[in-house]
C-alpha cells in the first residue's frame, strides 16, 4: 500500500506571529496597493495554480505511476480538501498581491465535483486594475468533451489539454489506463467549439517512449488555431524513476519538427512565459501567422527561475513557491483559524518576499545520490 507523501507544513499562524519581520515602508511587503511583493531573486508574484484535487483517471508514468498510485493508495480525505469558499477568499488574496492569471489544476480537474461553480466564483474577481483575471485550466481531456461548453458559460477562458501522442497504442500505454486518443480530441474540439481557445496541447516527450510522436503531432495540430507545446521530462516528484537519458532536449525536439516543417523563432509575448515560441514558416522564411505556432518548454536544458512569477496552492491549501520543494506552508490553519483577509494577505505576502526557489537552475549541480534521496512533493500533489 502506498502512503501519500506528506510534505513537511511550516505553520503559519506562528510565522505570522513570531518569525515573520514586520513589512517596512517601500520594501514590497506591504499589502497592495501600497506595494507589491516582491521575492529575494526580485520576482513579481503574478500567477497562481490551485490545485483542486489529488485524484487522476490517467496514470501517466511520469506523474501517478501505477505501481504507486495503485488502489491502495491513500487519497486526502474530503475535510481535508479547500472549499470552493475557502479556495476563493485564499485567491482573492493573491489577486491583491498581484496575481493576474489563476490555473486550475490538479490531479484531474475536471474529477472535481461542480468544479463550474468554483469557475463561476474565481471569474468575478478582479485584478488591481479592475481587469477580469486570465482564468485557464488544465486536464487530460477525457471529460473535456463533456464539460466544456459549461464551463466556458461559467466564465473560464481557456483550457490546456495534455496529450502526448496521436498513435492510439503509444497513447494508451503512455495513460496506463487504456483511454483512446479520439475521446481526448473530441474534448480539443469541443473546447475550440465551446469558445475555450486559443487552446494549447501539452506532449510531455519522453525519449524512446513517445519521441516518435513529435512530427505527427506537429503535422496534427498545424493550422488548427491550436498551439502544441513539447515539454521536457522533468524530476518532479520522487516516484517517477527520472533519469536525465529519458529527457529529450527542446533544441533536439525543434530540430527534428524544422527539418520537416520549416521554423521560425518567434519573442516571447509576456514576462515570465515558461514556453519559447516557434512559428511555423512560410516559403519566404516569415512566420506563416495562419499554419500557427509551436512552444518549447524547457525546463530541464533551460532553466528559466530567473522569471518564475507562479505560485501553487494544494488540494489542502498548502502554499509551494517551486515544483520542486520539499516543503509547504499552511494557509488552511491560517484560513480556519481567526484571522481577517488583511493579515492572510499580510502572511502570504511575507512568505512571497522571503522566497529564494531556483532548483531548475541549480538542477546540474545536485548530485543523482542527493537527488534520489529527496523528498520532493509530487506533480499530482501540487498540480502542474
Ligand atoms: N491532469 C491534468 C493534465 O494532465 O493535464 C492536470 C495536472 S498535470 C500534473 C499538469 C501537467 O503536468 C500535464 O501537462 C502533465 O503532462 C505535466 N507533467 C506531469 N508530470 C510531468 C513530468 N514529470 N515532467 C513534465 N511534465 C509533467
Ligand atoms: Fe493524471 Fe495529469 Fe498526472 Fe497524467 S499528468 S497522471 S493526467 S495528473
Ligand atoms: Fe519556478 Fe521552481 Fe520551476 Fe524555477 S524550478 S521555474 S523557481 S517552479
Amino acid at each position: 500500500m502506498s502512503e501519500r507523501f506528506a510534505p513537511p507544513v511550516i505553520p503559519l499562524v506562528d510565522l505570522r506571529h513570531t518569525t515573520m519581520p514586520p513589512p517596512e515602508p517601500g520594501d514590497g511587503a506591504e499589502l497592495a496597493p501600497k506595494g507589491l511583493p516582491i521575492d529575494t531573486l526580485g520576482r513579481n508574484l503574478r500567477d497562481l495554480r490551485i490545485s483542486v484535487t489529488d485524484r487522476c483517471n490517467f496514470r501517466c508514468s511520469y506523474c501517478m505511476p501505477k505501481e504507486i498510485f495503485d488502489k491502495d493508495h491513500t487519497y486526502l480525505p474530503h475535510t481535508s480538501l479547500l472549499s470552493f469558499e475557502e479556495i476563493v477568499r485564499i485567491a482573492r488574496q493573491f489577486v491583491n498581491l498581484g496575481v493576474q492569471k489563476i490555473r486550475l489544476t490538479g490531479g484531474e480537474p475536471l474529477l472535481r465535483k461542480n468544479l463550474e461553480r468554483l469557475v463561476e466564483q474565481l471569474s468575478k474577481l478582479r485584478t488591481m486594475d479592475g481587469s477580469p483575471l486570465d482564468l485557464t485550466l488544465t486536464t487530460n481531456g477525457a471529460l473535456l468533451a463533456k464539460k466544456a461548453k459549461a464551463l466556458q458559460a461559467a466564465g473560464l477562458h481557456r483550457v490546456t489539454v495534455s496529450l502526448d501522442g496521436l498513435d492510439d497504442t503509444v497513447f494508451r500505454r503512455m495513460n496506463d489506463v487504456d483511454f483512446p486518443v479520439a475521446a481526448v480530441l473530441d474534448g480539443i474540439y469541443a473546447a475550440q467549439e465551446a469558445g475555450l481557445g486559443p487552446i494549447k496541447v501539452n506532449m510531455v516527450v519522453k525519449r524512446g517512449t513517445n519521441d516518435q510522436e513529435i512530427l505527427p503531432m506537429a503535422r496534427h495540430f498545424k493550422g488548427r488555431g491550436i498551439v502544441l507545446r513539447f515539454i521536457e521530462y522533468m524530476d518532479v516528484g520522487v516516484t517517477n524513476g527520472w533519469r536525465m537519458d529519458d529527457v529529450m532536449p527542446s533544441e533536439e525536439v525543434i530540430k527534428r519538427i524544422a527539418s520537416e516543417l520549416p521554423l521560425v523563432s518567434l519573442e516571447p509575448t509576456s514576462s515570465g512565459e515558461t514556453a519559447q515560441r516557434w512559428g511555423f514558416a512560410d516559403e519566404s522564411g516569415a512566420h506563416d501567422i495562419s499554419a500557427g505556432e509551436i512552444g518549447v518548454i524547457s525546463s530541464v536544458t533551460k532553466a528559466f527561475c530567473g522569471d518564475c512569477n507562479r505560485a501553487r496552492l494544494t488540494t489542502e491549501g498548502q502554499l509551494y513557491l517551486c515544483l520542486f520543494a520539499n516543503r509547504g506552508y499552511d494557509l488552511r490553519s491560517l484560513l480556519r483559524g481567526n484571522v481577517t483577509d488583511e493579515e492572510m494577505a499580510l502572511a502570504i505576502g511575507n512568505i512571497w518576499r522571503q522566497r529564494t526557489d531556483r532548483y531548475s537552475e541549480l538542477r546540474s549541480t545536485i548530485t543523482p545520490d542527493k537527488r534520489a534521496g529527496a523528498r520532493r512533493v509530487e506533480m499530482s500533489y501540487i498540480g502542474g
